[in-house]
């Protein structure tokens, strides 16, 4: 028997959705970060057939599914499933996300990591849902700004270390295998240690045991992938981190050879990587509605979805970015409320759901004290405005 599809309170899944103001909320972990072509296509059918047609991705890399009712979801399941988006063991989605540094290929360190980290995924301690792994094992690490508990990434030296979240320095480690024993053995210290109290590795304050020391420094951050051409195909930008199965069955339709087994990687950024090389001179056709170019002013922009789609939100967020999308560049951020989800830094500005009015945030996160408080959409337009103007 399937499970209830209404669980609330809860980090969602697939097999686990959360309802929310338009109906369930299903959320897809891409196996190895990647989709291809034809899951790619299959999850565009599965969300106009079984939800809304929204697709959402996430800043932990993961695909939502928005729209799904109780009477969709059972097939909606079955479907995943069997397009082996989802696992058919329900229990599979108990473990801790891993999140892979896009632009891996076959035989890089990322990818084997993660792979060794899934076969023995059942030696990882039980923690609490949101915990989550970066598997950032590339040149330089890219997933620093990322949400992720526990990291494995490159030192300065080359080599691989394991670091736990909140900690600058992590533990050098010999290999592969070292690399996945030591992240095992410090999830089950994070429980032991009282992890479920805390709930996050960064409000953890139990000191590292000794045979964790936090000794050695990853490299430098290197860039996230910027819009446009790339030596691996090519990586499009969903405003706001949305766009309609339509909007990405044109992309695939555009910019993927009917071919291609391996096609698209996601990343936390609100970009996809479609890898497809296109033929030399060629330049990548357009994609109605998807951001190309790295001077969109609506990348610097965050919008959580906001109302009608959070039951948390009074306000819409998205139409309002729209609106605010064509300012001179400043980072703006619109919350539905004070949670803050689509972003947990501070922006220049930040406006705020509460009540169906907005509170106006300068230099700061959406739970800061706001400057102005109870203003129309008009009046946080105009202050939002002059803000910018003046800064
Ligand atoms: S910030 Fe609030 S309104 Fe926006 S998605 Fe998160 S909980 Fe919903």
């Amino acid at each position: 028997m399937l499970p209830s599809p209404r669980i609330k309170g809860w980090c969602p899944g697939a097999w686990r959705p959360m309802a929310t103001g338009d109906g369930l909320l299903v959320r897809i972990r891409p196996p190895m970060g990647e989709l291809s072509r034809q899951q790619m296509l299959a999850l565009c059918e599965a969300a106009e057939a079984f939800g809304s047609g929204l697709i959402e991705l996430t800043s932990r890399a993961n695909f939502q599914l928005r729209g799904v009712t109780d009477t969709t979801w059972p097939s909606l399941m079955a479907f995943l499933v069997e397009h082996q988006l989802v696992s058919a063991d329900p229990e599979a989605e108990r473990q801790p996300q891993l999140m892979l540094a896009p632009h891996w290929q076959a035989g890089d360190d990322s990818p084997t990591i993660a792979s060794r980290l899934q076969t023995r995924g059942s030696e990882l301690a039980a923690m609490p849902g949101k915990v989550g792994i970066a598997i950032d094992a590339g040149k330089a690490p890219v997933l620093c700004d990322s949400a992720a508990d526990f990291r494995i990434e490159r030192s300065t030296e080359g080599g691989l270390l394991v670091r736990a979240d909140g900690h600058t320095l992590g533990t050098a480690v010999s290999d592969i295998e070292a690399a996945v024993e030591q992240l095992i053995r410090l999830t089950h210290w994070f429980v032991e240690s009282g992890g479920w109290d805390s709930g996050r590795m960064r409000r953890h304050t139990a000191p590292l045991p000794e045979w964790a020391p936090a000794d050695t420094a990853p490299a430098a951050s290197g860039a996230k992938l910027a819009l446009g051409s790339h030596p691996a195909g090519q990586v499009v930008g969903l405003p706001f981190g949305r766009a309609t199965a339509s909007m990405l069955r044109e992309m695939l339709r555009e910019l993927v050879a009917p071919t291609s087994v391996t096609a698209v990687q996601v990343t936390p950024w609100r970009r996809l990587l479609v890898k497809q090389k296109l033929v030399q001179g060629d330049t990548a056709p357009a994609v109605d509605g998807l951001i190309r170019h790295n001077s969109d002013p609506r990348l610097s922009i965050d919008a959580c979805p906001g109302a009608p789609y959070c039951e948390q939100a009074s306000v819409a967020t998205q139409p309002l970015a729209e609106r605010l999308s064509g300012l001179k560049n400043s980072s703006v951020h619109i919350s539905g409320c004070a949670k803050g989800c689509a972003r947990r830094s501070p922006a220049n500005v930040c406006l705020v759901g509460e009540g169906g009015r907005f509170n106006l945030i300068v230099n700061g996160a959406a739970d800061s004290s706001p400057v102005r408080t109870d203003l129309t959409e008009s009046e946080a337009l105009d202050f939002v405005r002059k803000l910018i103007e003046i800064s």
